[in-house]
């Protein structure tokens, strides 16, 4: 995957780019990161590309024109099909792992980072093509949703990942949140592993992490297994789990 990234803060990327997964990804093809610098098609000698906003009020907006430019130089010729152009905003779609897996499928991408009090309402109407927020709070700039938005989506390009379940069973890829993992040592400070993890029952472990994984999502995000499809085991796990509950609370009240 080829991912185009407009910013006016192109090395605030190194660190994230030459470090671990994304490092080896670039590394290894799977990933090609392209930093253009908006300032490059600043049409001053200062290369600013923030100005007042009409009607007043606080701070600075990105121009228009040095982004619209920056994103023509990518892609010359108007009616050729063009990729997500995504501009990274706190009022796009909330970013998800439906949407990371939905972008996983593209072979280009290109993202427009926004800085200081946003970017000319233009660029939102007539060039990109695609919103995306990564929550509901405000950053100073799109580069760290940028960062996050790569970082999602390329754990989910085939050969990232050494071993891809490890993507198939994370939180959400499943519609549930991911059960708890252990490593050595077996005991620590008197707190010890789950007897069934070293068991070596495959079947066991399979559905300890099974009734794990429903526990906490039924806990913790009741919002998840409202949308997750069930099989008649996960079902009958559930009513297990929310029965061992209620007597725990009438144990509690008792
Ligand atoms: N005034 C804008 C508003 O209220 O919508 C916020 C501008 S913010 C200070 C500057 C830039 O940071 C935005 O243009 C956007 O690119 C980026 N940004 C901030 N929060 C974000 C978020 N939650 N998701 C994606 N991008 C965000």
């Amino acid at each position: 995957m080829r991912v185009d990234v407009l910013t006016i803060f192109p090395e605030i990327f190194s660190g994230f780019l030459n470090t671990s997964i994304i490092k080896r990804a670039r590394e290894q093809g799977f990933l090609t990161v392209n930093l253009v610098d908006i300032r490059d098609y600043a049409g001053n000698k200062h290369r600013n590309v923030d100005d007042y906003p009409f009607g007043g009020g606080p701070g600075m907006v990105m121009q228009a024109e040095p982004i619209f430019l920056a994103v023509e130089a990518l892609l010359p010729g108007e009616n050729a099909v063009r990729p997500p152009i995504i501009l990274l905003s706190p009022q796009g779609e909330v970013f998800n792992q439906d949407l990371a897996a939905e972008l996983a499928g593209e072979e280009r991408l290109v993202l427009i980072c926004g800085h200081y009090e946003g970017v000319d309402e233009r660029v939102r109407q007539f060039l990109a093509n695609r919103e995306i927020s990564i929550g509901d709070y405000v950053l100073t700039g799109g580069e760290l949703p940028a960062m996050v938005v790569i970082d999602a989506v390329t754990r989910l390009l085939p050969g990232v990942l050494g071993d891809p379940a490890g993507a198939r069973e994370d939180s959400f890829a499943m519609g549930l949140l991911e059960y708890p993992q252990y490593t050595r040592p077996r005991s620590f400070r008197g707190m010890e592993v789950p007897e069934v993890l070293l068991s070596g029952n495959h079947e066991r472990i399979r559905q300890w992490r099974r009734r794990q994984a429903l526990e906490r999502t039924w806990r913790r995000r009741p919002d998840l297994l409202a949308r997750v499809d069930l099989s008649a085991e996960d079902r009958h796990l559930l009513e297990e789990i929310i029965r061992s509950a209620r007597s725990e609370d009438r144990k509690t009240v008792l």
